[in-house]
């Protein structure tokens, strides 16, 4: 039995949380679910952003399903998300993009893996504002260490998975310094995996070429902005932010989390589809070596999509969350 720790999140994350948790039920997953919350619900429960109890659980299991949080734009508290992140060095933030049948888009053949930088960047919480003279700023720090451990990262990740090639995006035309720091560490990581091809792109050819020809991508690194910005547009090229998983990763802990956020127009109203949820807890089965379960829930979840009527509505369907997940719970085994 595989002792986990589960945050729930805000918005709609209970309720595709719970689809989850009642698919791993039915399919006898040796899971055993340790529930824990953080952010503003939670603070308006306990005083607490992050609960202690929280803490102590994520460093005794090492291992996390965590729901959206959401977080205040523009005022209020600091990211959950990214003081995790930070506080556990979870520094590779992976998150596939494949096309899938049943899934409707308007690509084919698109089978991507992104690396985020996931520590550091324009995420690393420096920001200045002299109100004397108006002016803001917003520090972008990258070190050579958090380049080099990305990047290797994204390199070994393609040679253990059969993937030929590796992409950087990057803007080092401009952000000459910084971005020549990434170019040097994929370079270092190159030489270390010879099989793998490098390539870099610029990130805003980048952004045109995933558009133009996404099936060319294979592995694709960046750092934190531009590799949170790029998500979105790749979970868009595959069917929508309901169905992309994704996974913090660190060398002594993984928070495996869906790549959207807590969706508070469709909270609460059973719209919500847990494909993302559900994917990033298969990746978190194969992450402790679950790998039977991961691949019996997928071929359930395969069957399910390629069934519309069974479908959330933004799959084109009419079924509630509960309903999708009970359709898949039906088809476990077959
Ligand atoms: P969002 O991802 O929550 O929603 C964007 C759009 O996608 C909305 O129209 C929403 O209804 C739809 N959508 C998202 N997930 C869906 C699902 N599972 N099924 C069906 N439709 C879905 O992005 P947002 O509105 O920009 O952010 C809302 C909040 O989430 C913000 O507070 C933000 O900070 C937070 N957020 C958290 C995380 C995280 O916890 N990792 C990630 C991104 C955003």
């Amino acid at each position: 039995m595989h002792s986990i720790t589960l945050i729930p999140g805000d918005g709609i994350g209970p309720e595709i949380t719970k689809a989850v948790t009642d698919i791993f039920a039915a399919a006898q997953v040796p899971v055993q679910w340790e529930e824990q919350n953080a952010g503003q619900t939670t603070f308006d429960q306990s005083g607490e952003l992050i609960p202690q109890t929280l803490l102590d659980s994520l460093e005794k299991n090492r291992v996390a399903l965590k729901g959206p949080i959401t977080t205040p734009v523009g005022k209020g508290f600091r990211s959950i998300n990214i003081t995790l992140r930070q506080k556990y060095d979870l520094y590779q933030n992976i998150r596939p993009a494949k096309t899938t049948a049943g899934i409707q888009s308007r690509y084919e053949g698109i089978d991507l893996v992104l690396f985020r930088e996931n520590t550091e960047g324009l995420y690393s919480g420096l920001e200045l504002f002299d109100e004397r003279l108006g002016v803001s700023d917003s520090i972008a720090r990258i070190t050579v260490e958090g380049s080099r451990k990305i990047c290797r990262a994204a390199f070994a990740y393609a040679a253990k998975h059969g993937r030929k090639k590796v992409t950087l995006a990057h803007k080092a035309n401009i952000l000459k310094i910084a971005g020549t720091l990434m170019i040097n560490a994929c370079k270092e990581a190159a030489n270390e995996f010879p099989h793998i091809i490098f390539e870099d792109k610029i990130i805003d050819n980048m952004c045109m070429q995933l558009v133009n020809k996404p099936e060319q991508f294979d592995v694709v690194v960046t750092t934190n902005l531009f590799g949170d910005i790029l998500s979105d547009l790749c979970a868009g090229l595959v069917g929508g932010l309901g169905v992309v998983s994704g996974a913090n990763v660190g060398d002594n802990m993984a928070i495996f989390e869906a790549v959207h956020g807590s969706a508070p127009d469709i909270a609460g109203q059973g719209k919500a589809n847990p494909t993302a949820l559900l994917r990033s807890a298969l990746m978190m089965l194969h992450h402790i070596g679950e790998h039977e379960h991961a691949d019996r829930i997928e071929k359930a979840l395969e069957l399910t999509l390629n069934d519309k009527e069974k479908c959330t509505g933004d799959l084109g369907g009419k079924a509630t969350t509960t309903e999708f997940a009970q359709a898949i719970i039906d088809n476990l085994g077959k």
